[in-house]
């Protein structure tokens, strides 16, 4: 399988990057995770948005599922449309969150373009992938996603303060992406988000063969998070950026 990183920046859109979304593509079978902010256009480079087959949603913050209004749009009013529903799993409410932010006057109702799908922890297949979602730690609901395929396995962390869950989800994975969204220091708040040596604990904890740190925030552009990270994981390290393919 490969996963392209469409948009990596946490917590709002960058000057380089939209905010998370990545596309896993696995025997022609296109699943789009998180469909934050700004990832809609980015998108439009990795694929046709056509050819989206299912979407996962790891929760409801705007950075990780906003754009899903626009796309509501693309799958209605496209020339070629409009197009037939896709599957779109997400946390409970996700399909009445989502009318409310397209509003009363988006046309032709959400559920008339993605069939929801209410997420609850487990393992289940999704088209040639088999994936296996966990509660994260974060303000409202959220999942973390391991795919596996073809005896690969990645594990996307969403958003999460330290997890033991995360562990879990990313033992043994070949590619571990991880949010690093805080800056390292006193007083953080717990059940939020990690630093980049927190994802490095939990990489090295779970004994993966490559961390990519994601979801880094626009103003904490400078810091090393790659050289906090690496301070508690020893294997090979990098920085998601926009069109990386993993
Ligand atoms: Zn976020
Ligand atoms: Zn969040």
């Amino acid at each position: 399988m490969d996963l392209t990183i469409v948009g990596c920046s946490g917590s709002y859109p960058g000057p380089e990057s939209a905010a998370s979304c990545y596309l896993a593509v696995a025997d022609g079978f296109r699943l789009l995770l998180d469909v934050g902010n700004g990832s809609l256009g980015a998108l439009q480079r990795h694929a046709d948005l056509a050819g989206i087959d299912a979407v996962c949603l790891t929760h409801l913050h705007a950075d990780h599922c906003l754009d899903m209004c626009s796309y509501h749009v693309v799958r209605t009013y496209h020339p070629a449309g409009p197009f037939p529903p896709i599957p779109v799993y997400g946390p409970d409410g996700t399909a009445d969150r989502l009318a409310m932010a397209a509003g009363p006057d988006a046309g032709r109702a959400m559920t008339e373009s993605f069939d929801f799908v209410t997420l609850k922890p487990g393992t289940f297949g999704i088209g040639p992938f088999t994936v296996t979602v966990d509660h994260m730690r974060h303000p409202v609901e959220t999942f973390g996603f391991r795919l596996e395929h073809g005896g690969r396995t990645i594990t996307y962390s969403g958003d999460t303060g330290p997890a033991e869950s995360l562990v879990g989800l990313a033992a043994g994975a070949d590619v571990l992406l991880c949010e690093a969204s805080f800056a390292p220091g006193p007083g953080l708040p717990p059940d939020l988000h990690l630093t980049a040596r927190q994802a490095g604990e939990h990489a090295a904890r779970a004994g993966v063969g490559r961390l990519v740190l994601t979801h880094l925030v626009p103003w904490n552009a400078g810091d090393d998070a790659a050289g906090e990270a690496a301070a508690a994981y020893r294997g090979p390290l990098s920085l998601a950026e926009p069109g990386m393919v993993l």
